[in-house]
């Protein structure tokens, strides 16, 4: 158990320490905590359930069993005092009287009337001599001088002094039982007195157990024969249909499963002095159904019981689970984004070199020229004045415009201070959009302006953010084919944003070129593009603390969406 627990974490942690973007990860990790935490809590749940079923069982065995012992016991002691009493009867009358007085059929008549008188159940009385002739008789058949001699129970009650035989269907029809007892004279002559007992009462002591509905009780003999009738195996001689469980004098209880397939309990004791086992049986449906009816109970309990505890971990695992991803998701996206402003800075770092560079001859030619103007200006008669102060001209504004570059360049690598103003945004676009309308003409790209006139100022950097215009709006024209559509949209996104989006119905990215799209130098269009002019926007929307977003389609077109700050973020 400790074993599968600590395996099964260890898998758990191992997987949590595999590759975050293995797809179906987090299902396998959800389904291996759910069957752990299903294991961990449904597995004492169970073995509760299981040791509380065994022991209400034995419980409930145990009660059943012992009221069925006490009364098989009861039973069984009335059958012995009732045999035991007219073994006594008979054996006083044996030692009572001598064999001449008995062997008088008048007096034997007497005898017997009395004796019927006392005690119920006798049906005849009868002396046989010792050779087993049948001397004198009292009772409903005639008898007189039969021989036993050959017969079993003859020679039984020689041997042993008291018989009792087992039950049989007498000239009459009607089950009996025949007591036998020897008598021996100090003279050493013995005789052998018989009397015939009717089973009713055999049958009034069973009924007097007060067994309920479906159970049963009857007397067996030792080889099965049933010797009173029995409600479930059939009536008097018939052969009980299975074996009798070992039994002893002292009653106990058994479960037996009969022929037909029902278990029923058994409870047997032998009658003492007699071939007789007293059994009774009680099925065990209806002495479990008390328990049958707790045990549906306990059912729902426990089912009811394992889903709840089975929803509650699941839905805790997915709880779980989701917010793993979700921050897995996150540092994912993070990792992403220091990749990219890493590179960018590095460009920005040899962008900021490449300008320092330039700025001290640029400097330098700036002075130069402005010496040559000075110098010129101090020489009236100067050659072709008005032609050099022209051409010089063209330098100082060549110059300012490379000095402008250097600028940007510097700027992009974050060594310029950003200058914030407060901007109209729709103006800035407008502004922008002039410097494309002329492509857009010849091209037969329709511009469509959809801008909120509403749209509140915004502190930004002028310049910074009409490069990122550009850049965009060129790329943007750059998709659609002539006579391809652009619809420029402004307005007040929330509190915190105002949003500027470009739309055009171009040829559209894969989810690979968007993807990468705002990788330093990643482009498609071969040497026609630096890749340079969305690595740049992004740098510089995320540093004026905006946010940027790209929505495409395949040959359907592309929307990029600015998110700008109303309130400055710097300083
Ligand atoms: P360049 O324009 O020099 O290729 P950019 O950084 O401006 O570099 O753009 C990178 C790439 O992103 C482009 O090469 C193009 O594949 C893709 N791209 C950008 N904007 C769009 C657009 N509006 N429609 C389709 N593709 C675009
Ligand atoms: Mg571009």
């Amino acid at each position: 158990m400790k074993n599968i627990l600590s395996s099964t974490l260890n898998t758990i942690k191992a997987d949590m320490d595999t590759d975050i973007s293995s797809p179906g990860r987090y299902r396998l990790l959800r389904r291996k905590i759910v069957s752990l935490m299903a294991l961990v809590t449904l597995l004492p749940l169970l073995s509760l359930a299981g040791i509380n079923y065994y022991e209400h069982q034995n419980t409930m065995t145990a009660e059943i069993q012992a009221p069925l012992r006490a009364l098989v016991g009861k039973a069984k002691h009335s059958f012995e005092l009732f045999l035991a009493e007219r073994i006594s009867a008979v054996s006083f009358i044996a030692s009572a009287y001598s064999f001449n007085e008995l062997s008088d059929d008048a007096n034997l008549q007497r005898i017997f009337q009395v004796m019927r008188r006392e005690f119920t159940g006798f049906v005849d009385l009868g002396l046989i001599d010792p050779t087993g002739r049948q001397i004198t008789y009292s009772g409903p058949y005639d008898l007189v001088g039969r021989n036993y001699s050959e017969q079993a129970w003859f020679q039984q009650v020689q041997f042993k002094g008291t018989y009792v035989s087992d039950v049989f269907l007498g000239f009459r029809k009607f089950p009996h039982v025949v007591i036998a007892v020897r008598h021996t004279t100090e003279s050493g002559q013995s005789w052998v007195l018989r009397a015939t007992l009717d089973t009713m009462h055999f049958d009034r002591i069973l009924a007097a157990m007060g067994l309920g509905p479906g159970s049963d009780a009857f007397l067996v003999n030792h080889h099965g024969v049933l010797q009173t009738e029995s409600r479930r195996y059939g009536r008097v001689l018939d052969k009980l249909p299975f074996e009798l469980p070992p039994t002893n004098f002292e009653s106990n209880v058994q479960s037996v499963r009969e022929p037909d397939g029902q278990n029923v309990f058994i409870a047997t004791a032998f009658v003492a002095d007699t071939d007789f086992a007293l059994v009774a049986v009680k099925p065990k449906p209806t002495a479990f159904s008390t328990w049958y009816t707790v045990r549906i109970d306990l059912l729902f309990i426990f089912v009811s019981g394992v889903v709840i505890i089975f929803l509650a971990v699941y839905r805790v695992t997915s709880l779980l689970i989701t917010r793993l991803q979700e921050s897995d998701e996150q540092r994912l996206g993070a990792i992403h984004q220091m990749e990219h402003s890493q590179k960018l800075s590095s460009i920005g770092r040899l962008a900021a070199g490449v300008a320092h560079e330039i700025n001290n001859p640029l400097a330098i030619i700036n002075e130069k020229a402005g010496l040559m103007r000075d110098i010129m200006g101090l020489r009236p008669d100067f050659p072709e004045k008005e032609k050099f102060a022209r051409q010089i001209e063209a330098i100082l504004r060549s110059v300012d415009r490379c000095r402008g570059i250097t600028h940007r360049m510097l700027g992009f690598a974050k060594r310029m201070d950003v200058k914030i103003e407060v901007l109209d945004l729709n103006a800035v676009l407008v502004e922008t959009l002039g410097f494309l309308e002329r492509e857009a003409e010849y091209r037969n790209v329709e511009l469509v302006r959809e801008l909120a006139p509403d749209l509140p100022n915004v502190p930004s950097d002028h310049g910074q953010i009409q490069q990122v215009f550009l850049n965009i709006m060129n790329n943007a024209l750059a998709a659609v084919p002539d006579g391809g559509r652009i619809v420029l949209r402004t307005w007040d996104e929330s509190e915190n944003f105002v949003a500027i989006s470009i739309q055009d119905n171009g040829c559209g990215m894969s989810d690979e070129t968007a993807k990468n799209m705002f990788e330093p130098f990643f482009t498609t269009k071969k040497e026609k593009g630096t890749g340079l002019g969305m690595s740049i926007t992004y740098g510089i929307v995320k540093r004026l603390g905006g946010e940027i977003k790209v929505m495409s389609k395949l040959n359907e077109g592309t929307t990029m969406t600015i998110l700008l700050p109303k309130h400055s973020v710097e300083g």
